[in-house]
């Protein structure tokens, strides 16, 4: 019997992001913002009707340029007249449709009637041209590789996808100056050591084992360079630098071997945004003010200390970090902290323990200092007659040390909003902490059980209240 599990998603747009001098602020941002867009999967249903809407439009050329294995069609956008030649590629991995999303609001953008001085001050300069989607099969199944099981990614000799071929084909045609390579990272991702989330990270990926610095990939990190005080203004302490390793088979490397000067953009997490809409917005931000820099060329002055002073990714980031947790084994008390990772997408509906101990150089998306607090583990209540669970019954049941249900799914009817693990499909931890064990256990002091943590989520069992439904 598969459970279900509530998690409160929100998207947190409403923070406090401060603009740069000359970004948009989020209000200005919405109106662009094109709708239907802002969730975790988009496929190529989600933007058939934004292509058939966009090439009414004489501004953008559309071209098919092929099919996917299993028949989507993969299309080109061509737009501006300039000798400067800009070439942008999503969702090559089909389970990151950030940028996906970006490149359609950069198109409602591009097409407003009011934005027609800027658009011309850089379509003077620049011809763009975009490949939304490279991996439509990937992205309707919700996997990183394509129909053949091929990360295209992976790809850029051997050519055995015909994605892969199709993206290849596209740049020895176009022949262009500059790439940007758009993707999404996972959100363990922090940027440095600063316990955030790399929520924007960039490269300027190495053509050569020796990752040596040649004109091309020079202009590649003055790009970087130049982008950096834009992401520090919005989103301060949340820009990463991938890491530079010579990735001989991928196609940001190979094509930085062709001269394009290539950037990598990575879409990460960031704490409250479920569906990555702050990146979905900063790489929007960043396609509209590379345009412009192209275009001015502007960027040259970028001074190349900037590109190196951002941070390197850190894998820093945990879904849900329990500090001082009181653990006593063999009666020797220990303080520990406990890190979860969350069933965020869905795939598996299970909350898992990732790691026990000194998690302090770590990050979390949720923290919660649980100083004075013993672990307890948490008992099944079994189902043998049907169960009303009000949010009173539910808190007594927890208070009496119950974590779960199990038995019968149709005899619980569960009358309140909170977090419920009824058959958990991984164990649940008994007398100790078991990291891959189901998040779920207790906590209490003298006083009895403060708080259940049900599947990864944390109910206060006084007041009902879930401390950490991700997305706040
Ligand atoms: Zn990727």
């Amino acid at each position: 019997m598969k459970w279900l599990i509530t998690l409160g998603l929100s998207v947190g747009l409403s923070m406090g992001l401060q603009a740069g001098a000359s970004a948009m602020t989020v209000e200005e941002f919405d109106v662009y913002k094109q709708p239907g867009l802002d969730k975790p999967v988009i496929s190529f249903e989600d933007i058939r009707p934004l292509i058939e809407q966009h090439r009414q439009n004489p501004l953008f050329a559309f071209t098919k340029l092929g099919s996917s294995l299993q028949g989507t069609p993969i299309y080109q956008i061509k737009m501006g007249r300039g000798d400067t030649k800009v070439f942008a590629w999503s969702q090559m991995h089909g389970d990151e449709p950030t940028a996906t999303a970006a490149v359609f609001d950069l198109l409602k953008y591009i097409s407003d009637d009011a934005q027609s001085e800027w658009r011309d001050s850089w379509m003077e300069h620049i011809t763009l041209y975009i490949i939304p989607m490279v991996n439509p099969d990937g992205a309707v199944a919700n996997t990183r590789v394509n129909a053949q099981g091929i990360d295209i990614n992976r790809d850029a000799l051997a050519l055995q996808s015909p994605e892969g071929r199709i993206l290849m084909d596209a740049a020895k045609r176009i022949q262009p100056h500059y790439g940007f390579n758009l993707h999404d990272q996972n959100r363990f991702h922090a940027a440095g050591d600063a316990k955030n989330p790399a929520t924007i990270s960039l490269l300027a990926p190495a053509y050569n084992e020796a990752r040596d610095i040649n004109e091309s990939r020079k202009r590649a990190m003055q790009l970087i360079a130049y982008i950096k005080p834009l992401i520090d203004a919005e989103i301060p302490n949340h820009l990463g630098r991938y890491d530079d390793t010579y990735s001989i088979r991928s196609f940001g490397d190979t094509f930085s071997s062709m001269g394009i000067s290539t950037v990598l953009v990575e879409a990460g997490g960031h704490r409250g945004d479920d569906n990555r809409q702050v990146p979905r917005r900063l790489n929007f931000l960043m396609y509209v003010k590379w345009l412009d820099a192209i275009a001015s060329g502007s960027y040259r002055n970028a001074d190349l200390a900037d590109h190196d002073a951002i941070p390197f990714n850190q894998r820093g980031m945990k879904d849900v970090v329990l500090s001082n947790v009181t653990l006593t084994l063999h009666n020797q008390p220990a303080l520990v902290d406990v890190a979860f990772e969350l069933d965020v997408y869905g795939t598996s509906g299970q909350a898992r323990i990732d790691d026990i101990g000194d998690l302090s150089i770590f990050g979390g998306y949720h923290t919660f200092d649980a100083e004075g607090l013993h672990y307890k583990p948490g008992k099944a209540f079994e189902l043998t007659e049907s169960v009303q669970l009000t949010v009173d019954r539910y808190l007594a049941l927890l208070r009496d040390g119950y974590s779960h249900f199990t038995g019968d799914a149709e005899l619980l009817d569960n009358q309140t909003e909170l977090p419920v693990l009824l058959n958990p499909q991984r164990r649940v931890p008994a007398e100790q902490l078991v990291r891959q064990r189901s998040a779920t256990f207790l906590l209490s002091n003298e006083q009895g059980v403060q708080y259940a943590v049900v599947n990864g989520q944390v109910i206060n069992t006084q007041t009902a209240e879930v401390l950490y439904p991700f997305g706040t």
